[in-house]
């Protein structure tokens, strides 16, 4: 399906990331893993992903860094000699009450979630107007359409996300650049794993499939974004979320 593109995923070490990153390479795409932690976890998805037989490399890069954000998309872009798809999926959750909220909070969420897709977008947007086409897909969050108490940062982040793709969507359209982005729900990562019985039984409550997502249901969707299926779609959000918000 995605044979001889080539992929960027950002935040690619663990969680959906990983997840993004190992189904494009299942599908054939060549993909640089972007870290900015754990350099060993992400050498451990490149090595996954070259058991598949197609090219990987790790890039560390702190995607709110625009000059790491510039080196990163020459590296991939050396490597394998174009760059296809872009997936924007690095993110952090530094949650609080408003009243509480430090303005340091605010802005390393805004700075990360929301500047670091702004970022890598203007980066790779040169390379794909050259190539004339190229997908960019980018994770947002349902409460970027809900609203979460204790979120304020994170939401507004998200759902300026959302507000990026589309304005992207129109303004690349014409180059043939597609820009669209995914909204999960409550998925099964590092951090839910922490949640109380109460908490997470709070949470199921809540999505009429009555189970938390997987990353990899997450991967799925990115996958169709990311190839030919869905090359009349731009500027869209598709809700990953059972059924939480409709
Ligand atoms: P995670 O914490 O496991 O993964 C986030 C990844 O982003 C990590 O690898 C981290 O190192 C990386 N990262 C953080 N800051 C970075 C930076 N400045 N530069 C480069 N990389 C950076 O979390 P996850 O659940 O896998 O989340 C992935 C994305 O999905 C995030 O954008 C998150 O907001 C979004 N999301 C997650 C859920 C969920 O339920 N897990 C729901 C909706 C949206």
């Amino acid at each position: 399906m995605l044979q001889g593109k080539s992929a960027l995923v950002t935040g690619a070490s663990r969680g959906i990331g990983k997840a993004i990153a190992l189904e494009l390479a299942k599908q054939g795409a060549n993909v640089a893993v972007n870290y900015a932690g754990s350099e060993a976890k992400a050498q451990a998805v490149v090595e996954e992903i070259e058991q598949m037989g197609v090219k990987a490399f790790k890039v560390q890069a702190d995607v709110a860094n625009e000059a790491n954000v510039k080196d990163m998309i020459k590296e991939v872009i050396s490597q394998f000699g174009s760059l296809d798809i872009l997936v924007n999926n690095a993110g952090i959750t530094r949650d609080n009450l408003l009243m509480r909220m430090k303005e340091e909070e605010f802005d390393q969420v805004i700075n990360t979630n929301l500047k670091g897709v702004f970022m890598c977008t203007k980066a790779v947007t040169r390379q794909m107007m050259k190539q004339k086409s190229g997908k960019i897909i980018n994770v947002s969050s349902i409460v970027g359409v809900s609203g979460n108490p204790g979120q304020a940062n994170y939401v507004a982040a998200k759902a300026g996300v959302i507000g990026l793709t589309k304005s992207t969507a129109k303004e690349l359209a014409s180059r043939n650049i597609l820009v669209n982005a995914v909204a999960p729900g409550f998925i099964a990562t590092d951090m839910t794993d922490e949640l109380t019985e109460e908490q997470r039984a709070g949470m199921l409550a809540m999505i009429p499939l009555g189970k938390l997502g997987q990353a990899e249901d997450v991967a799925r969707v990115v996958r169709f974004l990311a190839s030919e299926d869905s090359s009349y779609m731009t500027g869209q959000t598709l809700n990953i979320d059972g059924g939480m918000v409709m």
